[in-house]
């Protein structure tokens, strides 16, 4: 069906005029509201305004101004039904086969500080999508834009044939809907999170989470469940979600799941770091002056499983970092940046997923976790129903640590036990992270019981060839019992970070004060389930 008649009605006037131009180019009738009219026209384009159109002027403070049959006539009527045309010819109303609209900008709006209900409540605009949906309920005769970035493929369509073919009207009416649904859900969210008092509640009643398709994947966490990636529909920046890749294999569920548990840990140091990351969970993290002897120091740690592991950097990995990862099975390397000797390196290893996640807008010690680029809550699907919490937080330890035992850790000591704190939060319950010079030694992961995790990270220790003698030790959560310290005591380890907090507080630091220990309280706790 050819075009011939267009209504255009933009707030987003970006690319309107050329758009406009280029369909009177091709001896298409232009409609068009009040401000989008004036521009057009003063752009030299031949236009009729809607109000000419309606025979019924804008009113209400533009509130009223398409809402007329002749206009949701022209849109919804069925082409191909003869009785809804005869209606039209009936009482003189033209088709209108193709709709260019966006709406008031109500997200940037509510996005501003300092928006009033009045400014939110203005910029819900009811005209526009009233229009989107004649349209895009009517896909098999008309055409619905409502977003710039569709100008170009319809105009070299239009070009072509004269008219959309059936597949760009229903995708178009897809995205529209989606643009729709969108846009009210951001509505109902503002509005179901404000209190009588006109302060925020950070749990509305309700809530409407938004996400956006990236990708299909191959298959979920095991080969016979089907998964697909999404992001947020407005992502934070510096986000696994943001990633470029640059080389590889495609990422698979478990690449994904496991690259997001080393970028949020690496991403929270605020000096250079490597993480390197097996099956969720830590199994080398150092500090370093360089990438290379952050690497160096993380693979150290535990070498069995960084085989096939994902590795992080929070710095732009050089040529002689990637040479020395590139010795070893990796799945994926993730980094800020690369130089490109280093992706020239790279390049031999063609499976390796090399994944470029710009840390620009994110600061490790932002004051909140969207500065940090972290989402601010945290999602948990149980049965048919979600778990939200505010997400955790690397907390400054500044002024909040209280030495418990008769022993204080020295100067060093103290570095390596925020080290290990920090990279404790990372591991999953019940964790235990032995450290030592900016490096982990031996961590302990995912256990039932904390004193099996202190076995099991001196154990690992021991069979990477690490003495844990004069490291220190991060756990999680607090010792329900005195076996934990006995454990890494007996180890060699001589200081410990841990909240406090258990009823047996008192036997915990006489049993490390029996050992001579050292042991420090945060007050805080980092579960990770
Ligand atoms: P213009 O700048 O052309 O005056 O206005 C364009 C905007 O008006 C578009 O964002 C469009 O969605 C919106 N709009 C179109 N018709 C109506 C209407 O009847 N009521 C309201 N509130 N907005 C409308």
């Amino acid at each position: 069906m050819k075009v011939q008649r267009a209504l255009i009605s933009v707030s987003d006037k970006t690319g309107i005029v050329e758009f406009a131009t280029a369909l009177t180019g091709l001896g298409i009738e232009l409609l068009s509201t009040g401000g989008t009219a004036q521009l057009l026209a003063n752009a030299g384009l031949k236009v009729t305004e809607v109000a000419d159109h309606t025979g019924f002027p804008e009113m209400l403070d533009g509130r009223v101004k398409t809402l007329h049959p002749r206009i949701h006539g022209g849109l919804l009527a069925r082409r191909e039904v003869e009785a809804h045309m005869q209606a039209l010819a009936e009482h003189d109303i033209p088709t209108i086969d193709l709709l260019v609209v966006n709406l008031y900008p109500f997200e940037a709006t509510v996005a501003k500080a300092g928006c009033t209900l009045e400014d939110a409540i203005e910029n819900i605009d009811i005209g526009g999508p009233a229009m989107v949906r004649s349209a895009a309920k009517n896909w098999r005769g008309v055409g619905v834009l409502t977003d710039a970035s569709q100008y170009a493929g319809v105009l070299d369509e239009l070009r072509a044939t004269g008219a959309l073919s059936d597949a760009t009207r229903f995708a178009l009416s897809v995205a529209a809907f989606n643009r729709i649904s969108n846009y009210d859900a951001a509505i109902s969210d503002y509005l179901s999170a404000l209190n009588a008092d006109g302060t925020r509640s950070e749990f509305p009643a309700q809530s409407n989470g938004r996400f956006v398709k990236i990708q299909d994947l191959r298959y979920g966490e095991n080969p016979h469940q089907r998964a697909a990636f999404y992001r947020d529909l407005y992502p934070a920046p510096g986000s696994l979600v943001s990633a470029k890749q640059l080389q590889g294999k495609e990422l698979s569920y478990n690449n994904i799941a496991d690259g997001d548990a080393a970028w949020e840990c690496v991403k929270s140091f605020d000096t250079g770091a490597c993480v390197i990351v097996k099956h969720a969970n830590p199994c080398g993290v150092a500090l370093g002056a360089t990438p290379l002897e952050a690497y160096r120091k993380a693979f150290a740690t535990d070498p069995t499983s960084a085989f096939g592991g994902i590795i992080a950097f929070n710095t732009p990995v050089d040529a002689a970092t990637a040479e020395a990862v590139s010795g070893q099975f990796v799945e994926v390397l993730m980094a800020p940046a690369f130089t490109a000797d280093a992706l020239k390196l790279l390049a031999a290893k063609a499976n390796v997923r090399v994944l470029e996640i710009p840390l620009d807008g994110v600061d490790p010690k932002g004051a909140t976790a969207w500065a940090r680029g972290r989402n601010l809550h945290d999602v948990k699907r149980v049965g048919s129903g979600l778990l939200i919490q505010t997400a955790d937080e690397p907390e400054s330890l500044e002024g909040r640590l209280k030495v418990v035992t008769k022993r204080a850790p020295t100067a060093q000591e103290m570095t390596d036990l925020t080290f290990a704190w920090r990279v404790a939060m990372y591991v999953k319950s019940n964790a235990i992270v032995y450290c030592r010079d900016g490096a982990t030694v031996g961590v302990g992961a995912g256990q039932m019981s904390r004193v099996d995790s202190t076995r099991i990270a001196r154990i690992k220790a021991e069979h990477a060839g690490l003495t844990i003698a004069g490291s220190v030790v991060a756990s999680d959560a607090f010792f329900p019992f005195r076996d934990g310290v006995d454990v890494l005591a007996e180890a060699g380890a001589k200081a410990i970070i841990q909240p406090g907090g258990s009823m047996r507080d008192e036997e915990v630091i006489a049993a490390a004060d029996e050992h001579g220990l050292a042991m420090v309280f945060t007050g805080t706790r980092h579960f990770r389930h």
